[in-house]
């Protein structure tokens, strides 16, 4: 029995270190993939100059599930928040709001960039998936109204399952699906719903969560490389095709919101990645629980205790729909 858990001990002990290390590279790596932009050596695997909408299904989803993607996104990007309810389940809706609010502006977010609906057909309730043409309508103005290009929510399994956080991810894809091929110009990522064991283990999730991405973005390259061979193969003959240097446009100058009309000098499809891994520094995951710390309504123990234990606080992984 000693023995038993002794060697349980020492197992948890080595992948804390293990875990602990990964975090460690990728705070390092990503403060040199910003260093490496400063002189444009740019690869794939950032998401810059766009103009985003974070589609919620309640308020506090923001700091419980996107934390370390709002954090990375905000510095490059312009960010708005559309929460499809106002979490009225209990009646507090009104409270929500105003906790929304607070919570954005920690992420470094102005309230006028944040969107409470509060569409009937759409109120807080776990046991209702949301009519999805509803939402695909109200997307369809926002994204057409601001100039949306990139557009970031749940995925199919919502996460946590909620039904409201599946009907976003509903409501988004069925937007994107409606374009066609007729505009490569908006683009949807998902948040990668994760098994219930990694969702709680936080940062003894990192090499997985790494593995995972390292394999996704190994993919994409090789089916990217492979659309190019054929593309180039239709033209004229086989040749290597120089990445284009001269793509590198200058960012306008930041107010709160100006994207409406930048979707001409969005990067081209190309450029934008297919797989995104976010994960916050120390300082980074304080801020979001000072975010949480908002949503005073909602801080009750077991939120108490997934702040502290889920990885969703720490890593987001996103995948490009469209
Ligand atoms: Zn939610």
């Amino acid at each position: 029995m000693v023995a038993l858990l002794l060697s349980l001990l020492t197992t948890t002990t080595l992948l804390f270190l293990f875990s602990y290390f990964f975090y460690r590279y990728s705070l390092y790596s990503t403060a040199k993939k910003a260093r490496l932009e400063n002189v444009a050596q740019r690869d794939e695997g950032i998401l810059r100059d766009r103009s985003i909408l974070l589609v919620i299904a309640h308020p506090d989803d923001e700091c419980m599930f996107f934390g370390p993607t709002l954090l990375s996104l905000s510095e490059r990007n312009d960010i708005m928040i559309l929460c499809l309810s106002s979490g009225n389940e209990q009646g507090l809706g009104e409270e929500r709001k105003i906790e929304i609010e607070q919570s954005c502006r920690v992420f470094g977010i102005d309230e006028s960039l944040v969107n409470v609906e509060e569409h009937p057909a759409l109120q807080d309730n776990p046991k209702e998936l949301w009519n999805t043409a509803v939402i695909t309508d109200i997307l369809k103005e926002y994204v057409e109204k601001n100039g949306i290009d990139t557009i970031i929510s749940f995925d199919e399994r919502g996460v946590s399952g909620h039904l409201n956080h599946i009907a976003a991810f509903h409501g988004a894809n069925q937007l994107i699906a409606s374009y066609g091929n007729q505009t490569t110009d908006v683009h949807f990522y998902k948040l990668k719903t994760v098994n219930r064991f990694r969702k709680y283990i936080s940062l003894l999730d990192l090499p997985y969560a790494y593995y995972k991405f390292y394999i996704a973005k190994k993919c994409s390259k090789n089916q990217q490389t492979l659309a190019q061979i054929q593309k180039i193969s239709n033209g004229n003959g086989f040749h290597y095709s120089q990445p284009n240097k001269n793509t590198k446009k200058p960012r306008p100058v930041s107010t709160a919101w100006k994207r409406k009309s930048l979707l001409s000098v969005s990067p081209p499809l190309t450029k934008v990645p297919d797989c995104l891994l976010f994960v916050s520094s120390p300082e980074q995951y304080k801020q979001t629980l000072d975010a949480m710390k908002c949503h005073k309504t909602q801080l009750v123990w077991f939120r108490r205790l997934y702040v502290k234990f889920s990885r969703y606080m720490i890593i987001n992984n996103l995948e490009r729909v469209k």
